[in-house]
């Protein structure tokens, strides 16, 4: 490691919400409210939450591809966010987002050789005869054949899909690659592959990578840490074993409770902490503390302030009133 790539500081994205025939403002889809944390050289973040909790805007928001309300994203000294056009395309390159659904973001009509070489191209890093030699060198890269390059995305499995999709963003050789739910849409025995297939991508080119994902259990190999979305907060956030040894916020606990164990025995033993109500709308959403609806340990404090991310051990940050009041331990839910 040597340091942050990426670091993000108070960043928020706000939809606007339009009504009547005046087109008046009324209200706004918090989707990203006030969100910070780094991303070191070389590490894996995993992003994780339930729909709806904003992980895949912020993901988004990272790369610039919608623009952000507030905040900023600093990739390697510069704010993304207020990059002029220019700089933003040479930015391109260095920052790729691998897609969860391979089959929607690989264009039918094109071959997968033309998808692969369409951002060598833009980008101008070959031409001529180095577009194929370069397409042949991506597909044996990510496991597939070189004449594959001749098929259209319809002849191939959901896995080998998503190898194309990994393809198409290694081509530009970039430094960052947020994975948004990259193996969700896969069935289990598939999700090992591509996990493993990332895992060496990002030993062999060094790069670090935000995983998104809706649970914990798909996280849990490749993350260095881990960060936990809620209605557009992070709530916890801490290195991968901490996490998933001593989750500190209710919420964390819950996601955790819900990863099944494969042994029937530990199974029919644990408890699992199941939530009532749904993810509550980040339009309107609940006042102090967002899960106090849902959390089975809520007292008076958490309706009317809101818990601020602090740090109980080194690393290891929590955002809960309970685990402030009780010197950074968590309530036994579980
Ligand atoms: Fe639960 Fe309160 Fe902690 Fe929120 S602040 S997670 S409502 S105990």
């Amino acid at each position: 490691m040597s340091g942050a790539l990426i670091e993000v500081k108070e960043l928020f994205k706000y939809f606007p919400i339009y009504a009547g025939l005046t087109s008046r403002h009324v209200a706004d889809v918090r989707a990203v409210d006030g969100v910070s944390f780094a991303i070191d050289q070389g590490e894996t973040l995993g992003l994780v939450g339930e729909s709806g909790s904003g992980k895949t805007t912020l993901g988004r928001l990272l790369l610039r591809l919608l623009p952000a309300t507030r905040g900023e994203v600093i990739f390697e000294q510069q704010n993304v966010l207020t990059l002029k056009r220019r700089e933003l395309r040479r930015l391109r390159s260095a920052m790729q987002i691998i897609f969860q659904d391979p089959f929607a973001s690989l264009n039918p009509r094109m071959t997968v050789g033309e998808i692969i070489a369409e951002p060598l191209r833009i980008h101008g890093l070959a031409n001529g005869k180095q577009v194929d030699a370069r397409v042949r060198e991506l597909l044996e890269l990510v496991g597939l054949q070189p004449y594959h390059a001749n098929r259209y995305p319809h002849e191939f499995s959901g896995g080998q899909r998503q190898r194309v999709g990994i393809a198409r963003a290694l081509a530009v050789n970039p430094r960052f690659v947020v994975c948004d739910e990259p193996v969700s849409a896969l069935d289990v025995s598939i999700q090992a592959q591509v996990i493993n297939l990332l895992e060496d991508l990002q030993a062999k080119f060094k790069l670090t990578y935000l995983f998104i994902a809706h649970d914990l259990s798909v996280v849990r190999h490749i993350a260095r840490r881990v960060a936990v979305m809620y209605v557009g907060k992070i709530v916890e956030l801490a290195d991968r074993d901490a996490l998933y040894r001593n989750p500190l916020h209710p919420y964390t606990q819950a996601l955790l409770s819900a990863i099944p164990i494969p042994d029937p025995v530990l199974e029919s033993r644990r408890k699992r902490i199941v939530l009532t109500g749904d993810i509550p709308s980040p339009v309107n959403p609940p006042s102090g503390c967002r899960f106090h609806t849902r959390c089975p340990v809520a007292f008076d404090r958490c309706s009317r302030e809101e818990p601020p991310l602090k740090e109980y051990a080194p690393g290891h940050f929590a955002a809960c009133h309970w685990v402030e009041e009780h010197q950074g331990h968590a309530p036994a839910l579980t």
